[in-house]
């Protein structure tokens, strides 16, 4: 499980986080909502030592990261350490990311072989099962600019799927892409969620929200505002401000 606990991020003297706690149970998909500047993404980013975080402290599993207790005090990890860390927490940007250079399986396969030396055939074949799981059995040898938006970021899940995650964190991944294709990589996201994947999904869809979250949340001016079911955030919210932003975006 990820367990977040009173994460404190500055940019110089702006404060971004002012006491993030999360914590998201294994099996369990977490949708994080919240206007422009809330620090949704700076939340994921710390997930994975993207952002080093000024105050608090991050697990999943129970192991710390980014860093290493001893007596009392955090010690930040050597790079390598970080990088492997960093291999058990999937992330799904908002623009793919995906290597231009690469064909959709060499982009799959890339992590899995250079990082966890697995041998480059198996890399392969499980590359070729996660294409078909995301419904792109076909493309292996494409380059991603053949590909459409919602092909993309279908592989950008496969790859991120490829080094077998404890968690996976999305950053908007639908907020790029043409309306029409929304749907295709939110149901794949939904597949993943039927399966147990854990899952930190930041989106403005309220309606997938609705349908795959365990858990929403709620971020304004950098901490969690209010947490629970779908039903309860999305329909009878506490807070104001909660309203005043589902107002705007249903
Ligand atoms: P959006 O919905 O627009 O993606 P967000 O909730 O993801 O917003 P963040 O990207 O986490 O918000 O940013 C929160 C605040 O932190 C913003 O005011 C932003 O300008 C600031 N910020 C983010 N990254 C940096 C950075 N590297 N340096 C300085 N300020 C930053
Ligand atoms: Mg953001």
């Amino acid at each position: 499980m990820v367990d977040v606990r009173g994460v404190h991020k500055s940019y110089g003297p702006t404060q971004v986080l002012r006491g993030v706690d999360l914590r998201v149970r294994a099996g369990e998909v977490t949708v994080v909502l919240g206007p422009s500047g809330s620090g949704k993404s700076t939340l994921l980013r710390s997930i994975n030592h993207l952002e080093k975080v000024n105050r608090g402290w991050i697990s999943i599993d129970g192991e710390l990261i980014g860093y290493r207790r001893s007596g009392g005090k955090l010690y930040e990890l050597k790079e390598k350490d970080i990088l492997r860390q960093r291999t058990h927490i999937g992330f799904v940007f908002q623009n793919f990311n995906l290597f231009p250079h690469l064909t959709v399986i060499e982009n799959i396969i890339e992590a899995p072989v250079s990082v966890l030396r697995r041998p480059r055939r198996e890399a392969v074949r499980a590359a070729e099962r996660l294409l078909a799981r995301v419904g792109l059995a076909d493309k292996a040898d494409a380059h991603p600019r053949q590909l459409s938006g919602g092909q993309q970021q279908r592989v950008a899940i496969a790859r991120a799927l490829a080094l077998e995650p404890k968690v996976l964190l999305f950053d908007e991944p639908t907020s790029a892409l043409d309306p029409e294709l929304v749907g295709e990589v939110l149901d794949v996201i939904k597949d993943l969620a039927r399966t147990g994947t854990t899952m930190i999904i930041v989106t403005h869809e309220i309606g997938f929200a609705r349908e795959v979250a365990d858990t929403v949340v709620f971020m304004d001016g950098g901490v969690v505002l209010e947490q629970g079911p779908p039903d309860a955030v999305l329909d009878q919210p506490r807070h104001e401000r909660t309203r005043a932003f589902l107002s705007k975006v249903l």
